[in-house]
């Protein structure tokens, strides 16, 4: 369905889960970490309630994400609902964020399910790098489920955040070991969401930066690929894959912005970096889907225009983070 500036909103990011069994410094706090209570999570019925909906509204791709959705225990079971949904031709894609953690076990179970791109998290390729900014996660754990999903023939895209004097010298290295592999590769900028003790300042690098290394070293030419997403894409002179540029900061993508988020009890954010918010909840309880479909119906179709991040602040929007909402 068109929100009040036009735009097709298609999209949905759900979190299922706002547990992750890594602790990235730019997403989660080290100190204080909130958590919802497991009860509160949406259950199955309840996802299934909220997804149905969302498809007569229009919403016809879904990417799982969290916390970390494959350390959710019944997420098999919510993806096969979707798998189903997919067939029936509700549904043209699902899509997954995953840290990739658990992926040597997962893989060849999502592709069976007719899962075909995931999207995976790695600001680094050296170990001690890797184990620093994740807090405690193994590169090798996490190397062996990406080369595992590979081999099931998933499609992989590697997401990277840029990170300011931590993995600006790997930039040339990901892209290598990215077009090596047959990865699609993309560079985000870190965002302001939820306050941490140091400054997002020190943390942000923006694409400039990674633009204008890459294109001395290897050539950097826009490609005319478009998707409805936030990416800018690049192509190398010297490699075949393709990389994608985010930059909710220093170029924000709002206009073309098709996506909502539902996280994993129940709460419907428009927009990112809003803290406009739905509780789904007490209408779900109330079992009147007419009254629960006109709600995210408004709730959609007064999506912000646009967010207002700034990154001279430790967190624009202050409480949430993003395990909770879903990257
Ligand atoms: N655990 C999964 C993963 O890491 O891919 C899914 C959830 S995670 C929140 C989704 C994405 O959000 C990851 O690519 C992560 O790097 C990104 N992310 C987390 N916090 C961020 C922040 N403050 N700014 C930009 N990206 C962030
Ligand atoms: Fe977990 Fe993903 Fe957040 Fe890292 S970015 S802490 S893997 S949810």
């Amino acid at each position: 369905m068109k929100d009040n500036f036009g735009r097709n909103i298609n999209y949905l990011r759900l979190s299922v889960t706002d547990r992750c069994d890594l602790r990235c410094k730019y997403c989660m706090p080290i100190k204080n970490q909130f958590f919802l209570k497991k009860k509160e999570f949406l259950s199955q019925n309840e996802l299934r309630t909220i997804s149905n909906i969302l498809f007569k509204l229009g919403i016809n791709k879904i990417r799982i994400t969290g916390g970390e959705p494959l350390i959710r225990k019944d997420i098999i079971e919510y993806l096969s609902f979707l798998s189903i949904q997919k067939k029936k031709g509700l549904l043209k894609d699902v899509l997954l964020s995953t840290n990739g953690t658990q992926l040597k076990r997962f893989a060849k179970k999502l592709f069976d399910l007719g899962i075909r791109r995931i999207n995976v998290s790695l600001d680094s390729l050296v170990s001690e790098k890797y184990n620093f900014i994740t807090n405690g996660g193994s590169l090798e754990k996490v190397l062996d489920g990406i080369y595992e999903a590979k081999k099931c023939g998933l499609e992989i895209k590697i997401n990277t955040v840029l990170l300011k004097d931590f993995n600006e010298e790997e930039i040339l290295n990901m892209i290598k070991w990215c077009a090596i592999n047959n990865f699609r590769q993309s560079f985000i900028e870190v965002m302001p969401v939820g306050e941490l003790s140091t400054s997002r300042t020190s943390q942000y690098l923006p694409v400039s930066f990674a633009k204008k290394l890459i294109r001395k070293e290897f050539g950097l030419f826009e490609t005319k690929l478009k998707t409805n997403g936030p990416s800018r894409y690049f192509k190398t002179n010297k490699f075949k894959n393709i990389i994608g540029f985010i930059s909710p900061i220093s170029d924000h993508f709002c206009a073309t912005c098709n996506r909502i988020r539902i996280t994993s009890n129940g709460i419907l954010y428009p927009c990112l970096g809003d803290n406009g918010a739905v509780d789904l909840k007490p209408y779900i309880y109330k079992k009147n889907d007419l009254e629960l479909f006109k709600v995210i119906k408004n709730s959609i179709h007064t999506k912000p225009e646009r967010h207002f991040f700034k990154i001279n602040e430790k967190g624009y929007i202050k409480e949430r983070f993003m395990n909770t909402t879903g990257g």
